[in-house]
């Protein structure tokens, strides 16, 4: 917390000491956004007016508001019922826009708003949204990849807009993020996106649009209905109404282009001149993959929204059952991975990222598990195991409260939820089989989701195999990884001929996992399973037809700190 004291320090110079000692950026949430945007692409303009609704979500009355929106706009008036308020203007150094920076507005209200009461402001701002990606290139990233990541912008050939993390085009207020300081972004962004799950947004899109083509206009998944052709074609200002939003966890996105699009059951692709066959190839792979993906996740509850990037390069976004990605890039194969990702987004819906997320890439390694096998599959989630190296590095030494906070039910982590939450998906899929895990899955509701114990709990009421120790050292807690060892494997032969091994295998890392334990012989191999807790040993028996040769601890479905010790050459057994 040492930027805290800092920032406000600075702020204690700059207003008062009076003001800044009640100065909590996080107090309010914003619960309803109404607004008017007036979009001029030519001059990568922005204009925004409208009211928005702002909760106190602390005990304790708040006469300051916090209102944020990227550097490169100004605040023209803030208002709170007819009368203008008091504000100061300042600028605030942040890695939540892609300038780097946010303008501030310090705003006095009218009287104290007491906690969980609300406040309706109305506001009005404006100013430019071009490329940018300061706060990338300030920590070194290349020019190339900086733009390629930070590719929003307005402008006449293509406008997409992301919205908190990315680009404030709507108000926001959030402590600051550094993007040099480990997770500090992905914490701020995060709680953001916890206060503002129960938001709504509503917009009307003012378009001027030039030239004969309509662009057309969708905002994170929910298109808005671009009404008047005949005005657009008039080349006068263009009505754009976008339908009332629940933000959930999404990000609002606004994306104006010249888009055609391919229309299937389950999916919109959005592609721009010229992408036609790589449009048709991803909604082919989409629709495809879509029975597999329902019988996992259920029934879609929206439809899958694809929609084309121009630069090639582009880093793919996700919000939602939105996914922004150059489709000229996508390879035979990958179209069917994106699609498996996307498409469970528009399957299942939670709050919680490790569900959410981790579910999404679970649904790819199972897609490469159906396409090429389990070891294909467990080769393609090992890409993610570097990720998981490094929270392993990073947490060797003894945990303190606030790494316990990193578990799973509420990491704000990517690593953490996309790719350990990836393989605590798999290995409970592993343990618990195919039809126990969906019906679980079929049994969740994201608005009973309040409890972290309460999916554990659907997985337990489908399995008679108690699984309180793994959910407890993966879920609930972070108590990093497994490091399996083969310690002992002694093998004699049977009355009936064949062998039986005794393998004794050690847990020297800090979490317990089942394992798939592999005793090879010269034409075969036979795997069992076993449970083996943290700083533990366990035994197992495997019966194989012939003379033992190698024990093999963990097929790779197990992440571990250390697999150099996971093998066991078993010496000819004494007859
Ligand atoms: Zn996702």
């Amino acid at each position: 917390m040492k930027w805290a004291v800092k920032t406000l320090c600075f702020l204690c110079v700059l207003c008062g000491a009076s003001l800044c000692l009640s100065l909590d950026r996080e107090a309010f949430s914003f619960t309803n956004y109404d607004l008017t945007l007036q979009v001029d692409p030519d001059q990568h303009r922005l204009g925004v007016r409208g009211k928005i609704t702002l909760r106190n979500g602390t005990a304790t009355p708040q006469k300051i508001a916090v209102l944020q929106i990227s550097s490169s706009l100004d605040w023209k008036s803030i208002k709170a019922g007819d009368k203008a308020v008091q504000f100061v203007r300042q600028p605030f150094t942040s890695d939540m826009d892609h300038t780097g920076g946010l303008s501030e507005a310090i705003v006095t209200l009218p009287q104290p708003v007491a906690p969980h009461a609300t406040i309706e402001l109305e506001i009005a701002y404006e100013g430019v949204v071009l490329l940018d990606a300061t706060r990338l290139t300030r920590i070194g990233t290349p020019e190339d990849a900086a733009s390629s990541t930070d590719w929003d912008q307005i402008d006449s050939q293509f406008t997409a807009v992301r919205g908190a993390g990315y680009v404030a085009w709507y108000p926001i207020a959030t402590e600051v993020a550094n993007l040099s300081e480990g997770n500090s972004l992905f914490e701020v962004l995060g709680r953001w996106k916890a206060r503002e799950t129960d938001s709504t947004m509503h917009l009307q899109i003012d378009l001027s649009s030039q030239g004969s083509e309509m662009p057309k206009s969708f905002l994170s998944g929910v298109p808005c209905v671009a009404g008047l052709w005949e005005q657009a074609r008039a080349n006068s200002p263009m009505d754009v109404h976008c339908p009332d939003q629940r933000l959930r966890s999404d990000t609002p996105t606004l994306v104006i282009a010249d888009y055609q699009v391919i229309e299937r059951p389950g999916i919109e692709v959005r592609f721009l001149r010229g992408h036609d066959a790589a449009a048709t190839n991803f909604a082919d792979a989409a629709e495809k993959i879509a029975p597999f993906i329902t019988d996992w996740f259920g029934r879609q509850r929206e439809k899958a929204k694809t929609a084309d990037l121009p630069d090639a390069n582009a880093a793919p976004f996700e919000s939602g059952s939105l996914l922004l990605t150059p489709l000229p890039t996508t390879e035979s194969k990958l179209p069917g991975l994106a699609a498996a990702h996307q498409l469970t987004h528009a399957s299942f819906l939670s709050f919680r990222p490790w569900i959410e997320e981790g579910l999404a890439h679970f649904a790819q390694a199972l897609y490469v598990e159906q396409e090429k096998g389990r070891a294909a599959a467990l080769d393609y989630m090992g890409l993610h195991r570097s990720a998981l190296g490094q929270i392993e590095q990073a947490t060797s030494a003894p945990r303190s409260e606030d790494e316990v906070n990193r578990s799973l039910v509420n990491t704000t982590s990517e690593e953490m939820y996309r790719s350990k939450a990836m393989y605590v998906w798999w290995m409970l899929r592993d343990m618990v089989g195919d039809a126990a895990l969906k019906k679980a899955l079929a049994a969740y509701r994201p608005e009973q989701d309040k409890e972290p114990s309460y999916l554990p709990r659907l997985i337990a009421a489908q399995t008679q195999h108690d699984l309180e120790w793994f959910f407890d050292d993966w879920v609930y807690r972070d108590r990093g990884l497994p490091d399996f060892k083969v310690e002992s494997a002694f093998s004699r032969q049977t009355m009936t001929k064949t062998f039986m091994v005794t393998v004794t295998v050690d847990n020297l890392g800090t979490a317990g996992a089942q394992v798939p334990v592999t005793v090879k012989f010269a034409t075969g191999e036979v795997t069992k399973r076993l449970d083996v807790l943290a700083k533990n040993k366990a035994v197992i028996r495997i019966e194989v037809p012939s003379a033992p040769q190698e024990i093999v601890a963990n097929d790779g479905s197990v992440p571990e700190s250390d697999i150099k010790n996971n093998t066991f050459k078993v010496e000819a057994p004494a007859n």
